[in-house]
């Protein structure tokens, strides 16, 4: 059975399966931590020590095959007959203190959610867990291990950066800035997207330029953006060695939009009525 409980530091005990409707079933496995003689060494006076109380602790691991899986750990509280110091059994290797996912279970969950771009909801239903559960696993493995991850600058001469909106809501801010590394593929590393942060102003991108090394700044040799003054001037102000210019999206959505605006204003004058117009993406087809 490919659990991998081994890593984790847990030994199966007993097996049963629950149904869940028309969601097919969990299964369930029992299991103990691997005790040696050292668990029950007391620390203090190197004493034996009893096991005092215990409780089952239930941990969302991976599924196997179509198949939901929960671990019921058996977590023994121990007190040695020396001192009466108690302490309990560790879980380091199963669980980060507090979780109730693996952390196997956890990474498949961050796996699914960026690199397969399933949607949080989606992500809960196979473990059978709940979406604060997965949400919860993705941001501190993301915020950890992706975001914390400074070496994604390494190695960036060109930057891009753009709006976009993240959220479509009637209140609160909808839009954040973009910052990416469009160089390309270097050292076995591609374009990659470096961050994103909250707002669409000029100052957001000048703040965030600031926040990074002097080495990155210096680095950079050219900004690409669209033709939103607040970057330019952004860019110009924390990395004046880089050279500001437009990227072809923008380019080509520009010249369309101006093409399509003399077509419109001749169309007019000619036949007096309207002709097909900009579109919102290209600034090409629709109507004016
Ligand atoms: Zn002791």
């Amino acid at each position: 059975m490919p659990l991998g409980l081994d890593r984790l530091g847990l030994r199966p005990v007993s097996q049963c399966h629950v149904e869940r409707g028309d969601r097919g079933g969990v299964r369930l496995i029992g299991c103990e931590p691997e005790a040696d003689a050292s668990a029950r060494s007391c620390r203090a006076c190197d004493g034996v020590a009893r096991v005092r109380s215990s409780w089952t602790r239930r941990l969302v691991h991976v599924p196997v095959g179509q198949r939901s899986t929960h671990l019921l750990v058996r977590v023994r509280r121990y007190e040695c007959r020396r001192c009466g110091r108690r302490w309990t059994d560790d879980l380091a290797r199963a669980v980060p203190e507090a979780d109730a996912m693996t952390d196997a279970a956890a990474w498949r969950a961050v796996a699914e959610v960026v690199l397969r771009s399933k949607s949080v909801l989606a992500c809960a239903r196979d473990p059978a867990c709940s979406w604060d559960m997965v949400n919860d696993a993705v941001l501190s493995r993301g915020l950890g291990h992706l975001v914390g991850d400074e070496r994604r600058f390494d190695g960036a001469r060109m930057l891009g950066v753009d709006e976009h909106v993240w959220r479509h809501a009637p209140r609160g801010g909808r839009y954040v800035t973009v910052a990416v590394n469009p160089t390309p593929r270097r050292d076995g590393r591609p374009a990659r997207l470096l961050d994103m942060v909250e707002g669409r102003s000029g100052r957001a991108f000048a703040d965030w330029l600031a926040a990074r090394p002097e080495s990155f700044r210096d680095n950079v040799q050219v900004v690409a953006m669209d033709a939103f003054a607040g970057y330019k001037r952004a860019a110009a102000r924390q990395a004046p060695r880089a050279a500001e210019v437009l990227d072809p999206f923008h380019v080509v959505q520009l010249a369309g939009q101006k093409l399509t605006k003399v077509r419109c204003r001749l169309r007019r004058e000619t036949a007096g009525r309207r002709a097909p117009g900009p579109t919102r993406s290209t600034g090409a087809g629709g109507y004016c």
